[in-house]
């Protein structure tokens, strides 16, 4: 790889990676900051610059339960966390009116019931299913089952039988809160910020890679790596870089959001909500101090002024701000490391939070990074197979949530009719037709979802197996109906002894 040479040692200028700037000070640049901070020791310089003037995007507020390895990884104190970002926890998302108006299921975190010799305990759910001797699925998940309840509890791990020890959760949190707890963090490791705005990108004429920014106050900042955290106008990998985007918004016709906080009035559920609307739909957050809302829709099926309208119109309390609306194009950058540009977070590319993936996208970038780190300089041939990675990870996250929108039966408005026969990529047909032939469902390689959301996430959308594993008859039918019973009876029996979301948090974390 040609690179420019150092004027001192006449070694190749990118070939040694000393000192690191991240672009942006956002969700993904603080992440970023922190984990590296963490990771690689003070032997490194890292510089993170941002711009209070421009600001970040800030409404990424419900996660998924991989976050606790990020926060695990940094020894967080998890009871410090929840409390310093005004955070609850999460134990699912309920999906409102999306199979049919009127429908209502979650999709839990964690296992549903328990295996059975070498079929997964689904396939027993569906055999009985089909034959109207089971009950809902929902009876069958802690995870659900207890959010349904409004009940919290971490997983006791003392009890490896007991399905209190299949409790999985993420949190919901004030992203801002978050960003500066890790900046916190960061500059107590030797992360150096600054405040300003770039204004300028100085590349070497023959490589391309970039040897250094400069802000308005005239400052260069050099650097051997760079991470782009700018978020969506993705100020080195696309302004400077011109590394190119893959537009998904045909599979995933959403593009804007109206975001807005209001007044919790009802108790703290531990779930996210997610509520079809006409043309997209609508969240609902909940954490200590608020209720964070959004309406994601698509600005080809409705107005921005009407999006805001039923956003305003459907607050469960008084609106605590303006409402604000941003614009996205659903897709991913073609490569996310280019030359000496690595780009995290929204730079990178995007995908709605339907299913709460912005966050887990840029931990798994910052782990992906870690991984390939250039530390004896840039290899192309790990950088393709970080891109490799990337690409995979957000390809099988975009089938899942296109099947959220394909996978419905709604016809009663444009926008559905439209997602309901559109095209969907052939991994996904493939997928769906191996579910509604006998309930299969295989999991590709380390792609994020597992089988249990995509089992809840299919039959919460109505699709319907025609048949079921067939290895499921292996057992009589009396033993599968007694051992369901046994698994419903001991979930129920333990969500009864957990205590609240509120009384947990009270005890716990509460803001003070
Ligand atoms: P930003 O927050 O935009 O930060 C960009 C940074 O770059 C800022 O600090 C800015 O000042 C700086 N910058 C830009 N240009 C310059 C310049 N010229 N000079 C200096 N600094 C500059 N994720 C989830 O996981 N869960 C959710 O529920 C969720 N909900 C979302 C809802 C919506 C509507 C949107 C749009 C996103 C949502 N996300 C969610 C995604 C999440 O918000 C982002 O992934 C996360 O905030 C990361 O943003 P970022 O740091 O990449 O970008």
């Amino acid at each position: 790889m040609s690179t420019s040479s150092d004027a001192v040692t006449g070694q190749p200028a990118a070939e040694r990676v000393s000192q690191i700037v991240i672009v942006g000070g956002g969700t993904a640049g603080w992440m970023t900051a922190a984990a590296l901070s963490k990771v690689l020791g003070r032997s490194y310089s890292i510089r993170l610059v941002e711009s209070e003037e421009i600001g970040t995007v800030g409404v990424g507020e419900a996660t998924i339960p991989m976050i606790k390895l990020y926060n695990t990884a940094l020894d967080l104190d998890e009871a410090e966390f929840v409390r310093e970002t005004m955070g609850s926890f999460k134990l699912g998302i309920e999906f409102v009116n999306w199979g049919r108006l009127g429908d209502s299921y979650i999709h839990g975190f964690g296992k549903i019931g328990q295996d059975l010799g070498l079929v997964p305990f689904y396939q027993y759910w569906l055999k009985m299913h089909q034959a109207g001797k089971a009950a809902p699925l929902d009876d069958y998940s802690i995870n659900t089952f207890a959010a349904r309840h409004n009940k919290f509890m971490r997983a006791v791990t003392d009890r490896p039988n007991s399905p209190l020890a299949d409790i999985a959760y993420a949190y919901h949190f004030d992203a801002g809160l978050y960003a500066r707890f890790l900046r916190r963090y960061a500059e107590a490791r030797g992360v150096v910020r600054t405040e300003g705005k770039v204004m300028g990108v100085e590349q070497n004429p023959e490589s391309g890679f970039i040897e250094a920014i400069t802000l308005e106050s005239g400052e260069r900042v050099p650097g051997q790596l760079f991470v782009d955290c700018s978020g969506f106008r993705g100020l080195l990998i696309e302004q400077t870089l011109k590394t190119g985007y893959i537009d998904w918004t045909h599979w995933l016709p959403c593009d804007r959001a109206a975001a807005v906080p209001c007044v919790r009035t009802t108790p703290l559920t531990p779930y996210t909500r997610s509520t079809a609307r006409d043309a997209g739909w609508q969240w609902r957050i909940p954490l200590q101090h608020r209720v964070g809302n959004g309406h994601v829709f698509s600005s080809r099926f409705i107005s921005e002024d009407e999006a805001v309208a039923t956003l305003m119109a459907k607050l469960e309390g008084e609106a605590l701000a303006e409402p604000r609306v941003l614009r996205f194009v659903t897709g991913k950058r073609r490569k996310f490391w280019n030359k000496n540009v690595v780009a995290i977070g929204l730079a990178s590319g995007f995908m709605e939070p339907l299913e709460s993936t912005s966050i887990h996208l840029i931990q798994s970038s910052i782990a992906r990074l870690t991984a390939f780190f250039p530390h004896a300089g840039f290899d192309e041939t790990d950088i393709d197979e970080f891109n490799a990675h990337s690409d995979f990870e957000f390809d099988k996250i975009r089938d899942f949530l296109i099947l959220h929108y394909h996978a419905t039966e709604r016809d009663d408005t444009p926008f559905w009719n439209y997602c309901r026969t559109m095209d969907v990529p052939e991994s996904l047909t493939r997928k769906m037709a191996l579910f509604n032939s006998n309930g299969r469902i295989f999991r590709d390689s380390s792609e994020l979802f597992a089988e249990p959301s995509w089992m809840q996430v299919m039959h919460g959308q109505r699709m319907t197996p025609r048949g079921y594993h067939a290895l499921v008859d292996v057992y009589p039918e009396e033993k599968i109906v007694e051992y369901m019973a046994g698994i419903r009876g001991v979930i129920a029996n333990c969500t009864r002894v957990m205590p609240t979301h509120e009384e947990f948090i009270a005890k716990h974390c509460a803001a003070k």
